[in-house]
């Protein structure tokens, strides 16, 4: 038997779980200090509601998802992201009933999609991601920008670019895709079958082909931006203004349209500028979904989320060369000579830890020499040495390993020492 992770899924091992472990504890400040709050919701969720809340028309609904059948015959399906799940949930809790509005959600986990594997491509991977539902301001859609691209400056990133645009309101959509479907139609011919399906259930989808993207009636479709209603258009300065005042730079591309059907007002991504890994530049995603929250079956609350993979956050800190900082250097090493001495170093390990320093020692029997060894590999700040002598006169020297300084302290004083020295 030669077992192996499943295509598209890793092992993350200690030495780079670390860095997962940082990259979240950043993440949670973050979302604390703009006073996100945290959602956990189930991995799997009815079919159905995918098939609702992401769109029948997206590349996730129709070649991505995990479903299947449970014994009792649901059909259920692996969640490929979160934001139907935090709607669901939303709904389910009657959260728009809450006194405190909008009401702001994160969430962590893992999302499935059956995808071609490649960097920064996988079909298990982690994203966060935020949901404010329940405001239609556009201050809040900059804040939600805002949010996202702390998460990147905080850790040091800074080649990086958010991309905006304005997908309009439903009269906007509406106008637009009459006028997509009139330049589109006479060439449809030319075009893949999934754009022929396009053409007729959600045309603007056809901009964002892979596969066509270079088709001559592409560059001459018309822009949305020549549709947007007076009012769309408004909000749209109006998050530019907020932006401003932010200090955020941003680029206008009217031809983002991202990959959800849902999405309308504000959409945006970040790219990750100059070198990147693989063929992939996009760092995070989002947008406003003004009717998401009816289409799930509550009442009308606008909302605006973003989410982005931890795995493409990590690659890029690589590609720039940013090393995270790792936060778990031993505190205490004990080493023990002989029956006793072993003895007393799982006592005394066992009392550093119980006031809160990490403390460890050697399982294996071995020598003095590899026991000093192993310390060093952990990069213990102290050690001691138990052997009969210690034992005897219950008193060790404790050796702070950068500077070789000795320090002779009594067995009973020893914790104290290390919480006052360490
Ligand atoms: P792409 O165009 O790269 O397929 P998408 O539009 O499918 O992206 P979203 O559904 O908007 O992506 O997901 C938001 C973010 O989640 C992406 O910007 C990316 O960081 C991350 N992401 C999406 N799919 C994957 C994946 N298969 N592996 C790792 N990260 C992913
Ligand atoms: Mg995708």
């Amino acid at each position: 038997m030669n077992f192996k992770v499943p295509k598209g899924t890793q092992d993350i091992l200690p030495g780079q779980s670390e860095k997962w472990q940082y990259v979240e504890r950043v993440i949670r400040d973050l979302c604390d200090k703009y006073r996100y709050n945290e959602i956990r919701t189930p991995m799997f969720e009815a079919t159905e509601l995918f098939q609702r809340g992401v769109g029948d028309t997206t590349d996730i609904v129709q070649k991505e998802m995990y479903t299947f059948t449970d014994k009792g015959d649901r059909s259920l399906t692996l969640r490929p992201e979160g934001t139907a799940s935090a709607v669901r949930a939303y709904v389910e809790h009657k959260m728009f009933g809450q006194v405190d509005q909008p009401v702001k959600l994160y969430y962590t986990g893992p999302m499935f999609r059956y995808e071609r594997q490649q960097a920064g491509r996988y079909r298990q991977f982690v994203q966060f991601g935020v949901e404010a539902i329940g405001s239609a301001d556009p201050a809040i859609d900059a804040e939600v920008m805002a949010l996202a691209m702390d998460v990147y400056t905080t850790l040091g990133l800074k080649d990086l670019k958010l991309v905006i645009n304005s997908l309009g309101d439903k009269d906007t959509r509406d106008a637009h895709r009459s006028a997509l479907i009139a330049h589109f139609t006479p060439v449809i011919g030319e075009l893949c079958s999934d754009c022929q399906s396009r053409l007729e259930k959600n045309p603007l989808r056809i901009l964002d082909c892979k596969v066509d993207a270079k088709h001559p009636a592409m560059a001459t479709a018309p822009s949305l931006t020549n549709y947007l209603t007076d009012s769309s258009a408004e909000y749209f300065t109006k998050v530019k203004q907020y932006l401003d005042v932010l200090g955020i730079s941003y680029e206008v591309d009217p031809n983002l349209v991202r990959g959800l059907d849902y999405y309308n007002h504000t959409a945006f991504e970040i790219m990750i500028t100059g070198e990147g890994f693989g063929s992939i530049t996009t760092l995070c995603g989002g947008g406003r979904y003004n009717g998401l929250v009816e289409d799930i079956g509550g009442p009308e609350s606008p909302g605006i989320g973003f989410a982005l993979s931890i795995e493409r956050l990590l690659l890029a800190l690589e590609a720039k060369n940013i090393e995270l900082p790792t936060e778990n250097d031993l505190e205490m090493y004990v080493v023990a000579m002989g029956e006793e001495a072993k003895l007393k170093a799982v006592e005394l390990v066992s009392s550093f830890r119980a006031k809160g320093i990490s403390a460890d020692m050697d399982y294996l029997d071995r020598k003095m020499k590899a026991q000093m060894k192993a310390a060093d590999r952990a990069k213990a700040k102290f050690v001691i040495v138990l052997g009969e002598t210690e034992i005897e006169e219950q008193v060790v020297n404790v050796k702070t390993m950068a500077t070789g300084d000795q320090t002779k302290v009594e067995f009973g004083q020893l914790v104290q020492y290390v919480l006052e020295n360490k």
